[in-house]
């Protein structure tokens, strides 16, 4: 056996070997010890020979969640079952492997999350050149994406996320590999000897059933090798052609709106930091009803239109539902009838299906013709649209309905063919029923004779059939009985009658299964046949389903319609932050307040300053999940909005290291900045969250300086820039298209309230003190701050923050004022800043700003008298009273008299 075991395993190079031994799968050598210690299962141990095998096992018919806790440990599993009966007198049963279990092929329907995509991935690499495939196995689709860098590979694989990658061989153990494993995140990164380009396009070609791979726009060398090398592994590990797999779709380059991996994680549009979907975008559109309506809504959010007409005619569907509240509830209701059809394919396609998702099938088919019905009555074009595709499998709808039962059960028993569908059959179920009655008649009859009222006639799968007597009673037991086995309270008898009944009736029985199970494969060959259509049913009911959710969440949060169309403009009257808001009203910690956001060519850079949690980052983020929302065809949080298209989305948001790969807080901060300063276009939008903050003040002021003002010049992007430094306020001063906002604030008693409204100007102060203080730090640390930071303002502090003010003598320490002016040199506000005239930055001190004075420490000390600036007649001429509402001039008013006390 232990033969025939190292055979099985050489054919599975990599994988836990689960060897079916009777009512278990039992592992060996190294597989037992991996295997006991991620299941946590018993490490035994039997002898052979001289030497000792260890071996661990578990019961066949718990394998499943066995297998599935070591797949999404990473390992392989390969299942080697018995495949013929074991007869006596013949000592190996044949053993074979059946099926190869791996993260990105585990289809497993307990284990599934239903409303996730299962993403296997495939890349194929020449030079610097790569193409990546994903296949969603349990639902048949497979996508390739164009050829491209191998950076813009590592994007794709992190936006994509597989739970499997397969690269090629040379390349494992390579810094690639790390690298690719690194951004994809997968369980598994498994090596393979992708085929050449000839041999890849054949396999296609074969399964597909096409000449030519034109008619799906497949064209590039690289990316069919990627589609075949994802097929083929999926082929091999099911041990099935996977005929769920109909077509393959390929991604068009600029063909969505891109939005950074970054800013996926960043806008939580998925995903929350602790990993849950709760408190995400989606969690607060997702309400639809079908788990392929939830996975197909995925995909549209995670790549939202660029096309405006193709967005309108998702919005006219949405406006149509959303206006008819009546109409909504009856497509709800026919929705929710509709089970998982891709799936089910799945299942069924990977030889996994049963009965039950055949009776499911027929279900939610004969559910289809209610719906195009009600689809084919709308007057939007798009919800038309989906008519005819649900009618697609009508023929073998009737087919199912005619062939299956009514009522059939959940696993494997027998009696899910409908009666009279085969004459055959009926006759066999009919004996093997009778066989019971028969049963029931002669334990009557032994009762009669025998007088032993308690005589029972039994069945197992050892013994048979048999009559069961109680000890009490072997006395009156006939002559004829002829005695098999005993148990502690009776004796077990068989008589020529019953061994005549049970042949009958177990061979009866027999053949009925055998019988249905061909049956079962028939239909089930007739549903793959139909395949395509049914994966277009299916989807055509899955874009209902997200139209519908759309208009769910439009009508029932007052959400409006977006204008999207080609230009720049991007203008949101009484926008709010579709996440914040429902987490507001849910704790009942007051509204939510909109706030007015203008965005263009000529308004490209707003600078946002504020005091900490006076919500800059809130109104940054709900114009970019706006964006997103506007452009996957959904009504916006907002009274009205115009979204000129946008098409890549970045942000650069929060600290966080990466010390698996090398990369410090900083380092991190910077690479995503480069990223987006070499990516970003004019149609794009930026959401910068603090940049340079993980460095020395003036390192990072400088880097914010310089990287705002690249924005701003060269890559001409539509920007919200938040930031502590208020010095870059001044770059409003230096370029025409920077604007600066500020979260609105007010002082009541000393207490910082705010005011949550995104208006015109700069903040001076960022009250991180008031914050610390709602935070909780301990009182004396508060009081200790405050004293540094009143010392800091008035530039006297030395390397303890002790205050050093001493005959009028200043500290060496303080540093340079970003805005002064060369030394002897009075400043002037007219004048250009330093950073402007590209001067090199020596130090700058932020405080400096507010406080007027600046010491250039390289330079003469002490600082010679220099006037103070004008901020009060420089913002009132600024002021665009035009834009100006009373809550504003109020505001600024208040502001101003504050500065000037
Ligand atoms: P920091 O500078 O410290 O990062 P911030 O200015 O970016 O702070 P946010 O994180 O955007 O502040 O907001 C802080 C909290 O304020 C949010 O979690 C939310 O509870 C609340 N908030 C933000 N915006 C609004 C709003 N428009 N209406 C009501 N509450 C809001």
């Amino acid at each position: 056996m232990l033969r025939q075991y190292a055979e099985a395993k050489a054919q599975v190079p990599g994988a836990l070997l689960f060897f079916r031994l009777g009512d278990f799968y039992e592992l060996f050598y190294d597989d037992a010890r991996i295997a006991a210690e991620v299941l946590g299962i018993t490490l035994t141990s039997r002898s052979k020979g001289e030497d000792r095998v260890p071996m661990a096992g578990v019961p066949h018919h718990a394998a499943r969640g066995y297998v599935a806790r070591l797949v999404a440990a990473g390992h392989k599993v390969a299942l080697c079952d018995q495949v013929e009966v074991a007869t006596p007198g013949k000592h190996l049963v044949r053993r074979e492997i059946v099926r190869l279990v791996t993260p990105g092929t585990l289809v497993d329907e307990d284990v599934l999350d239903a409303r996730e995509s299962l993403c296997l991935a495939a890349i194929a690499l020449e030079g610097d050149r790569a193409a990546i495939a994903l296949l969603d196995a349990s639902t048949g689709e497979l996508r390739a994406l164009p050829e491209m860098g191998f950076s813009a590979a590592l994007d794709e694989l992190q936006r994509a996320r597989p739970r499997e990658l397969l690269v090629p061989e040379a390349a494992l153990g390579t810094p690639r590999a790390g690298e690719l494993r690194r951004a994809s995140g997968a369980l598994r990164v498994e090596g393979r000897g992708f085929g050449d380009g000839a041999s890849a396009e054949q396999l296609l070609k074969r399964h597909l059933g096409v000449a030519t791979l034109d008619g799906f726009g497949l064209r590039e060398p690289l990316a069919i090798i990627a589609a075949a090398e994802a097929l083929g592994y999926l082929q091999e590990t099911q041990r099935s052609v996977a005929r769920h797999v109909v077509r393959v779709q390929v991604d068009k380059p600029a063909g969505a709106l891109w939005i950074d991996p970054a800013a996926v994680d960043k806008l939580e549009l998925f995903r929350g930091p602790d990993g849950r979907r709760a408190g995400t975008l989606l969690s607060v559109v997702d309400r639809t009803l079908t788990a392929a309506g939830g996975r197909l809504l995925v995909r549209w959010l995670a790549a939202p239109l660029v096309n405006a007409a193709r967005i309108a005619l998702r919005q006219d569907a949405v406006e149509e539902l959303a206006q008819a509240a009546v109409a909504r509830e009856d497509l709800a209701g026919r929705l929710r009838g509709v089970l998982d059809l891709e799936r089910l394919l799945g299942r069924l396609a990977m030889g996994q299906g049963l009965p039950r998702d055949l009776a499911g099938l027929r279900a939610s088919l004969a559910s289809m013709p209610a719906l195009a019905a009600q689809l084919s009555a709308c007057g939007a074009s798009r919800l038309r649209e989906l008519a005819p595709p649900l009618l697609g499998a009508e023929a073998l709808c009737c087919l199912l309905s005619s062939s299956l039962a009514d009522e059939v059960g959940p696993g494997r028993e027998p009696g899910f063919v409908r009666p009279g569908l085969r004459r055959d059959l009926d006759e066999l179920s009919e004996l093997a029923q009778g066989g019971r009655a028969a049963i029931a008649a002669l334990e009557a009859a032994e009762k009669a004779r025998t007088g032993i009222a308690s005589l029972k006639v039994r069945y197992n799968r050892v013994s048979g059939f048999y009559i069961e007597v109680t000890k009490a009673n072997l006395h009156l037991v006939p002559g004829d009985y002829q005695r098999r086995s005993s148990t502690v309270g009776a004796e077990r008898f068989i008589t020529p009658a019953l061994l005549d009944h049970e042949a009958r009736v177990l061979s009866a029985e027999e053949r009925r299964s055998a019988l249905e199970w061909q049956i079962f494969e028939e239909l089930r060959a007739a549903v793959l046949e139909e395949s395509t259509r049914l994966r277009d049913c299916a989807q055509a009911a899955a874009e209902a389903d997200v139209l519908l959710s759309f208009a769910r969440v439009a009508a029932e949060s007052g959400w409006t319609r977006p204008c999207v169309d080609d230009d720049l403009v991007i203008e949101i009257a009484g926008a709010r932050h579709p996440v914040v808001e429902k987490a507001l009203a849910a704790s009942g910690d007051g509204p939510f307040v909109p706030s007015d956001v203008l965005l263009d060519a000529t308004r490209r850079l707003l600078v946002i300053t504020g005091p900490n949690m006076a919500g800059k980052s809130t109104a940054m983020r709900q114009v970019a999940l706006i964006a997103i929302l506007a452009q996957t065809g959904s009504f916006v949080p907002a009274q009205r909005a115009r979204i000129g298209l946008v098409d890549r989305l970045f942000t650069r948001v929060g600290a966080a290291d990466d010390l698996a790969r090398g990369q410090s807080t900083f380092m991190v901060e910077m690479a995503e900045c480069a990223r987006i300063l070499h990516q970003a276009t004019p149609r794009s939008l930026l959401v910068l969250d603090e940049i340079g903050r993980g460095t020395s003040t003036f390192d990072g002021l400088a880097i914010a300086w310089a990287v705002a003002e690249h924005i701003h010049d060269v890559t001409l992007s539509r920007t919200m820039f938040a930031t502590h430094y208020h010095e870059l306020c001044d770059l409003s001063r230096e370029k025409p298209h920077a604007v600066n906002l500020t979260m609105a604030v007010t002082e009541v008693d000393g207490r910082v309230v705010f005011l949550r409204k995104l208006v015109p100007g700069a903040a001076s102060r960022s009250y991180g003190i008031h914050v610390a203080k709602l935070a909780g730090l301990p009182e004396t640390v508060l009081r200790r701050a405050r004293e540094i930071l009143a010392n800091l303002e008035a530039q006297e502090l030395d390397d303890a923050g002790r205050p050093v003010l001493a005959g009028g003598q200043r500290n060496p320490r303080a540093q340079l004022g970003l805005f002064g002016p060369p030394a002897g040199a009075a400043p002037s506000l007219a004048a250009p800043s330093p950073l402007a005239a590209s001067r090199p930055l020596a130090s700058a001190n932020p405080a400096a700003i507010v406080a007027g004075p600046v010491v250039p420490a390289a330079f003469a000390s002490p600082l010679p008298a220099v006037p103070a600036p004008q901020p009060l007649s420089d913002a009132l001429r600024k002021l665009d009273l035009s834009r100006t509402t009373p809550l504003d001039a109020l505001l600024w008013l208040h502001e101003q008299q504050k500065k000037l006390r």
